[in-house]
């Protein structure tokens, strides 16, 4: 990876939407962190992304500001998956999507998860999302019933990779 503009010092530096950059004055983010000043702007030209940094340094929102920006709010289908190893990282990260885009009207973002009913998240599926958090195992359970449709995928991230590669995940 590149290495960070010195000239970037805050959020508006980047060409972030500005419904996600008034989220963040609310939220009270100042400065970017480093992961997040290396990934935004080859995210938002819509470059492949390999970012490896420590937990806690923001690496949740190097990839959802960027990729949230891209949104197209007039297209009904899935447009960004991110899988993660667990439930609890799928709802956290669903959770900080739902955060940066809360000034984003008609915004939904799913979480889906294995233990829970498959009813309310196909119901939901429905209604309509655009962006879906899961774990692989279920994520693939919807694929193959066919009650998730990613034609019109336009980003996937794979969060905790190497975790989801230990815990068998290789093959899919
Ligand atoms: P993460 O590494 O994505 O789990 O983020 C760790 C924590 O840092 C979370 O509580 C975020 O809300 C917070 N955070 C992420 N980016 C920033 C930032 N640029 N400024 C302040 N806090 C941040």
């Amino acid at each position: 990876m590149t290495e960070p503009t010195p000239a970037i010092t805050t959020f508006r530096d980047f060409n972030i939407a500005e419904p996600l950059l008034t989220a963040l004055d609310e939220i009270g983010y100042e400065t970017p962190s480093p992961i997040q000043a290396q990934a935004i702007p080859p995210l938002l030209a819509g470059l492949d992304v390999l970012g490896h940094a420590p937990t806690g340094t923001g690496k949740t929102a190097a990839f959802a500001l960027p990729l949230l920006s891209r949104l197209d709010m007039q297209d009904k289908n899935v447009q960004i998956m991110t899988l993660t190893p667990t439930r609890e990282l799928a709802i956290q990260v669903a959770e900080a999507y739902q955060r940066y885009a809360k000034n984003i009207q008609g915004f939904h973002v799913l979480p889906i998860y294995g233990g829970q009913e498959y009813s309310g998240q196909i119901r939901q599926l429905k209604r309509g999302v655009q962006v879906v958090v899961g774990t692989p195992g279920r994520v693939m359970d919807h694929m193959r019933k066919g009650t998730l449709k990613l034609n019109g995928l336009r980003a996937l991230v794979l969060d905790e990779a190497d975790e989801m590669l230990r815990m068998g995940f290789i093959e899919e």
